[in-house]
């Protein structure tokens, strides 16, 4: 599908060309694929295709993804109290490794979307946590959640706006918003940009940035915004091997740490 060069958010036709399909608004500063694609993800996309980018199966990254929700987890119970009753509903949940270390965390009231009929199933089936299974977009759920979370899906959506008020609509007053997303604002895009354009995903709709991924969600009503880094990657600026490595690292490490930079950032708002 091609859309109209305008903005997802703000609609603005102002904006930097980066490459034949992509663009970075004037006004709210994220950058958006004008010839987004929706991919199927099927069986493979957790097998197969996930081995082939990461070297082992989804599945069997578990360890991996599971000390990095705890990891996200702790900074959600920063913004809000671990109480009973609290519910999180976990968006493109696959195979609920996230929605797993909830409900080792205390959350009894656990609900997961996923568009992927096999890891809804590896969910229910592994862990006994619901999971509806369809394209949130069609989901009507009347009910409000704590907390609601998406790592690495809200890129996906062709329309991240209305996204992102489905998700505001359906949390509670106080709730958070905890969230994973590609940025540009991290060394890919700043130091290897051909690269960064070359292997940009046809079914990546936006990238956000620190600075654009708290204008949006301000604009959506969330009243207080975090960004994290999410990566660390040095070395995609000085080679491990060089000489400056060791001078530059350490540097890097707190100047990423209080700007977040990083080609992948982690975002918890507020309602
Ligand atoms: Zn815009």
């Amino acid at each position: 599908m091609t859309y109209e060069p305008d903005c997802p958010f703000c609609g603005r036709q102002n904006r930097t060309v980066i490459s034949a399909s992509l663009n970075r608004c004037a006004g709210c500063g994220i950058i958006f694929n004008a010839e987004h694609k929706s991919l199927s993800y099927d069986r493979d996309y957790f097998t197969s295709e996930y081995k082939e980018q990461y070297g082992r199966t989804y599945i069997d990254d578990y360890e991996n993804i599971y000390r990095m929700a705890l990891a996200r987890l702790e900074k959600i119970f920063r913004m809000i109290k671990i109480k009973p009753g609290l519910s999180l509903l976990d968006l493109g949940c696959a195979a609920g490794f996230f929605l797993k270390a909830a409900k080792d965390s205390r959350i009894k009231d656990l609900l997961g979307i996923e568009i992927s009929d096999f890891a809804a199933d590896y969910c229910r089936k592994n862990f006994s946590i619901d999971v509806i299974q369809a394209p949130f977009a069609e989901v009507e759920i009347d009910r409000k959640f704590s907390i609601i979370s998406s790592w690495f899906f809200l890129e996906h959506m062709a329309d991240p706006a209305a996204t992102i008020r489905k998700i505001f609509s359906m949390l509670e007053d106080g709730g958070i918003f905890a969230c994973g997303i590609p940025s540009y604002y991290g060394p890919s895009f700043s130091f290897n940009r051909d690269d960064w354009v070359k292997i940009h995903p046809v079914d990546h709709r936006i990238d956000l940035s620190p600075l654009s991924a708290k204008r949006i969600l301000k604009q959506a009503g969330f009243r207080r915004v975090k960004v994290y880094r999410c990566g660390y990657h040095p070395e995609r600026v000085v080679k491990r091997g060089s000489w400056l490595y060791p001078f530059f690292e350490p540097l890097y490490n707190v100047f990423s740490r209080l700007a977040a930079y990083s080609d992948t950032i982690e975002i918890y708002a507020v309602k």
